[in-house]
């Protein structure tokens, strides 16, 4: 089976679910994906997404600097330069939020954010699908890193922080994933999560070209009442939600060169629309391009 079809919502399970538009994949192959909305709960996804032993060659393009450490053209020395910034960022999250010191960061990539927290003082794991990148990691900074398949293997109960920074939109097995992370954490356990959100203003700008759905690597659209239900139904509480306010900069930059604006055109138009977004962001998380969640376990 290639693909994958959903027939009920991922987090309420309702079979009222509707096709509200189309997405292109405008970053790798040019497919066009359904993307449904669950009338029930508001949730949105992709729909008919390719399944993990086909995902891959979406991937694949030298483009994708997430997965790698290219600093040629404008837009990458832009993430560069965001990256620095956030990298301080994160770090003072987990520094205020955390009660431990053991940290397990999933979907690390080439390490960076795993190199800041051991500097810390934080024990750091990491896991990470892509071979090269998890590779780069352990050889460049000497980092603990397992392939995807290692977040089964992880004790309960032996964790004080786990952070998944906009990675738990590409992850297929949903609901799987959140049951296993409240599983590993310790009572006190901190649960971090950075995700796009559909919501915000610059999306409402851009619709069906917003560079956030990223589809099919994107499969969950976000907003923070998903996320809160989401979290919700695994027993998590949200304590703290965050504003990425630089994330608008660099998506509308992506958004504006999907839509096939001339290059000067993108760059005046990302700052005009960047600047709103962020402007409007500061005052009220919703409106964010991309929130970062703070959750801890309910207490019974
Ligand atoms: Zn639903």
């Amino acid at each position: 089976m290639p693909h994958i079809t959903i027939n009920n919502c991922p987090i309420c399970n309702s079979s009222d679910i509707v096709n509200t538009f189309n997405a292109v994949d405008h970053f790798s192959t040019k497919e066009i994906f359904p993307i449904y909305d669950c009338s029930n709960c508001g949730f949105r996804f992709t729909n008919n997404f390719p399944s993990d032993d086909i995902i891959g060659r979406y991937y694949d393009s030298p483009d994708y600097i997430s997965h790698s450490d290219s600093k040629k053209g404008v837009i990458n020395r832009l993430y560069h330069f965001l990256r620095e910034f956030m990298l301080k960022k994160k770090g003072n999250l987990v520094s205020k939020f955390s009660t431990g010191n053991r940290l397990l960061d999933i979907g690390s990539g080439t390490g960076y954010f795993l190199k800041a927290a051991k500097e810390r003082g934080y024990s750091v794991s990491g896991i990470e699908k892509d071979s090269k990148a998890r590779n780069f990691a352990i050889d460049t900074f000497g980092l603990d890193v397992k392939g995807e398949d290692f977040l089964w293997n992880i004790n309960s109960d032996s964790l004080d922080v786990v952070t998944l920074w906009h990675v738990l939109e590409h992850m297929q097995n949903l609901n799987e994933v959140v049951d296993k992370l409240f599983n590993i954490l310790s009572k006190d356990g901190t649960l971090i999560l950075a995700l796009p959100n559909h919501n915000s203003y610059d999306a409402g700008i851009y619709k069906e070209y917003w560079a956030a759905y990223d589809v099919p690597r994107h499969l969950w659209h976000f907003t923070p009442a998903t996320v809160e239900k989401l979290l919700n139904k695994h027993q998590f509480k949200i304590i703290k939600q965050k504003t990425m306010p630089l994330d608008a900069f660099y998506i509308s930059l992506l958004s504006e060169k999907y839509r096939g604006s001339g290059k000067l055109y993108q760059y005046f138009k990302a700052i005009i629309v960047g600047k709103i977004g962020f402007l409007l962001s500061l005052s009220n998380v919703n409106q964010s391009s991309s929130v970062i969640y703070i959750a801890k376990k309910k207490k019974n």
